[in-house]
């Protein structure tokens, strides 16, 4: 299938490692021009050689830095000549007992899994209207629908961007003009991310880690974890010229996981 978006150009947040080097990685086999972003510059650095093996007619422009800084996300938007597709991600907040969480702890989650994605998002959209094309992805995560007890930070942050998102994708202004702004929700995905949670409930239980992982895999219908890959390829589909009828959604990739019929 031909997603029609080769030549574009796209911003993919905190996408060294795991569901955002995944989805980098999807539209540059799709022919997609990027600009990369992540913290660790060498890892980053990397990843963008890797994303230029995959289609060498493409560009990668690497942009170190902290996305949740107003500094490095106007240095990754300037970097490409026009913005057609955004991938927002950040790292998610810390797991923890509400109880010990401070205000600067709370400010720090709604600041990267809220107001950064806000940010990029009124910075892009209105120059995507008037070029009649835009494709906005927000990595969020299955939490937003089923609440996990320990990531209350998550939970809490990323209802508030879902809020948001479900008003402005609906505004004629950017609807009409093929701009669309969607969530992807993952379920559990085997990245860094997952592998350093299950290590600390494993920490919390005096289980072992595989036998952590292990039924925590028995409880996803589908009996697995998810590959990166398979999350790619759904982002990818989302910022394609196919998708562009699909816009304001929550869309759930979890493997079966999440019980309701809605
Ligand atoms: P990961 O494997 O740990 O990768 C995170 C990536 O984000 C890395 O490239 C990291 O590079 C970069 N990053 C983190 N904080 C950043 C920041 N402030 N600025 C720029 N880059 C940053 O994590 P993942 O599993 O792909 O998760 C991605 C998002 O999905 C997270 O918000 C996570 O909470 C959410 N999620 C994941 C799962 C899952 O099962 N994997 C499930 C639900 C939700 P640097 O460290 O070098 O910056």
């Amino acid at each position: 299938m031909d997603l029609g978006i080769a030549g574009r150009w796209a911003l993919v947040c905190a996408a060294s490692k795991g569901l955002g080097r995944a989805s980098a990685a999807a539209l540059a086999r799709e022919g997609v021009n990027l600009v990369v972003n992540a913290r660790d510059p060498d890892t980053l650095v990397d990843t963008a050689a890797w994303l230029r093996t995959l289609d060498p007619t493409i560009e990668v422009i690497a942009v170190p830095g902290d996305i949740t800084t107003a500094s490095v996300r106007e240095t990754a938007l300037a970097a490409a000549p026009q913005l057609d597709i955004l991938v927002n991600n950040a790292g998610g907040p810390p797991p923890g007992d509400f109880r010990n969480w401070t205000a600067q702890d709370w400010q720090r989650a709604v600041n990267a899994n809220m107001i950064t994605p806000i940010e990029l998002i009124k910075a892009c959209v209105d120059d995507m209207a008037a070029r009649g094309f835009g494709r906005v992805v927000n990595i969020t995560s299955s939490s937003v629908k089923a609440p996990i007890e320990a990531l209350g930070l998550s939970n809490g942050a990323r209802a508030g961007l879902t809020g948001f998102v479900a008003g402005i994708a609906r505004q004629a202004r950017l609807a009409s003009n093929n701009v669309t702004i969607n969530n992807l929700l993952p379920g559990s995905f085997d990245t860094g991310r997952l592998r350093s949670n299950l290590a600390s409930e494993a920490k919390g239980s005096g289980k072992s880690v595989e036998q952590t992982a292990e039924e925590r895999q028995a409880k996803i219908p589908a009996g697995r974890f998810g590959d990166p890959d398979e999350f790619g390829a759904l982002c990818a589909f989302l910022c394609s010229a196919l998708a562009g009828y699909l816009t304001g959604q929550n869309v759930l990739l979890d493997g079966g996981a999440y019980p309701g019929t809605f």
